[in-house]
């Protein structure tokens, strides 16, 4: 099974429940995408609940200015809460259980008022309360048992105080939870439901995110495939064409001339030929470690170039410096001294020979222009009897 298929297994497996690594990142998710909805749903029930204040002066008028008072005060303090909450802590259980606890002391407060009230309306009035369990259980978003608990503290208080309002009797009590409780059930099923979608959002949108990661990841490893040599582990031929390309552009800009190393190794044939391709490929290692480890970081960047040549950028322009550098890097190779008794001459190790040049270069016209005048050097450096290097202004002989 691959990543992403294991990756996909493990949040079916999970259903809605929310892994503990991710409850940090879940939490983010609801304040971002339902914070502006619970803070809604704040101001939503307090308007509710003061424009409730004409329904009291109509049904139990002896409340009226209690009524005012109460709600005007339960009011402000709400709204001190909300900005402590919403603006202050910003706990996302907080957040979410803010309306429904604002809720409970609301259902006690109002019932405070209609056991004082003499109205022969407090009867039929005291059915409104259904209004708090359906705001309560209608208004969360991120925690089921929170509301759950909520729902029963609520139900609880109007079940006692109605009970407290009838005197004990059973009857008024029966018929109030004949409405009462298919409201209460279908607003915490509403209310699962509700929840249940958020958290199935979240995963659905992290599993999304996964997937992107992967494909990103997978796209970065080939698009390094695509441009690294697999034998050597260097850039290959198409990511030079690149750099070259890129080089020369940067130069055109910023008026800043460049390098370029062409590197071949001398009599490699003969050395397949007699030491087999096994040992020809791990040569090819070798030295392409070498120079590469002999460049100091961000000196010059380094490509196979195709066969048993390499070419090497730089930024590095000066002549002597150069050739300096093209010379440490054939005497390196040559340090080595990786056996190589089968070449005509009677030098018995492996080494390199460099063609250098710069944009500076007469006849560089275009970026093709100074790889073709560093092949014609490196082309001199093998006529002149390899082991060397040749550069535009100096053709350094072989120590
Ligand atoms: P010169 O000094 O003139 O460069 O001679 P040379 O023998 O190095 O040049 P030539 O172009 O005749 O031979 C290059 C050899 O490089 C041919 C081939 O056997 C070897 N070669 C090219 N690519 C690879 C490779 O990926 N692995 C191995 N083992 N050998 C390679
Ligand atoms: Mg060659
Ligand atoms: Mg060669």
């Amino acid at each position: 099974m691959g990543a992403s298929e294991s990756g996909k297994a493990s949040f079916r497996q999970t259903g809605r429940v929310i892994p503990a690594h991710l409850h940090a990142a879940y939490q983010r998710y609801v304040v971002q995408q339902h914070g502006r909805f619970l803070l809604a749903i704040n101001f939503i029930a307090m308007i509710a609940y003061d424009l409730y204040v004409f329904a009291d002066a109509l049904l139990i008028p002896d409340m009226a200015w209690e009524s005012l008072a109460l709600r005007i005060g339960l009011s402000l303090i709400g709204l001190v809460n909300i900005y402590l909450v919403f603006w202050r802590s910003r706990n996302v259980l907080l957040m979410d259980m803010l309306m429904p606890v604002h809720d409970i002391i609301s259902t006690i407060a109002w019932f405070e008022l209609l056991k004082r009230s003499t109205s022969p309306d407090v009867p039929t009035f005291v059915y409104a309360s259904v209004v708090f369990i359906i705001l309560a259980n209608l208004g969360a978003r991120y925690s089921f048992r929170g509301i759950l608990a909520c729902s029963c503290a609520i139900s609880a208080i109007i079940l006692y105080n109605l009970w407290l309002l009838h005197d004990g009797q059973s009857k008024p009590l029966l018929v109030f939870s004949i409405a009462y409780l298919p409201v209460l059930l279908f607003s915490l099923f509403i209310s699962w439901t509700n929840i249940s979608g958020v958290r199935l959002a979240f995963l659905d949108d992290q599993e999304k995110q996964r997937q992107r990661d992967e494909l990103a990841a997978l796209n970065q490893r080939l698009s390094e495939q695509a441009s690294t040599d697999a034998l050597t582990g260097v850039g290959n031929r198409r990511a030079f064409d690149l750099a070259l390309q890129e080089h020369w552009q940067q130069m055109q800009r910023n008026g800043r001339p460049f390098s370029l190393l062409l590197l071949d190794i001398d009599f490699f044939k003969p050395f397949n030929d007699h030491y087999g391709h096994q040992v020809g490929d791990q040569c090819l290692r070798h030295v392409a470690d070498c120079i590469s480890n002999s460049l100091r970081h961000g000196q010059g960047e380094m490509y196979r170039y195709g066969g048993e040549e390499f070419v090497i950028l730089l930024q590095i322009t000066d002549a002597d410096e150069l050739n300096t550098l093209a010379e440490r890097l054939r005497e390196q190779v040559a340090s080595l001294a990786i056996e190589h008794r089968h070449r005509p001459d009677a030098l018995n190790r492996l080494t390199i020979s460099i063609g250098a040049s710069t944009t500076q270069a007469a006849g560089v016209h275009q970026a093709q222009d100074l790889f073709a005048h560093c092949d014609r050097l490196l082309y001199q450096a093998k006529q002149l009897g390899r082991n060397r290097v040749c550069s535009q202004t100096l053709q350094a002989q072989a120590v």
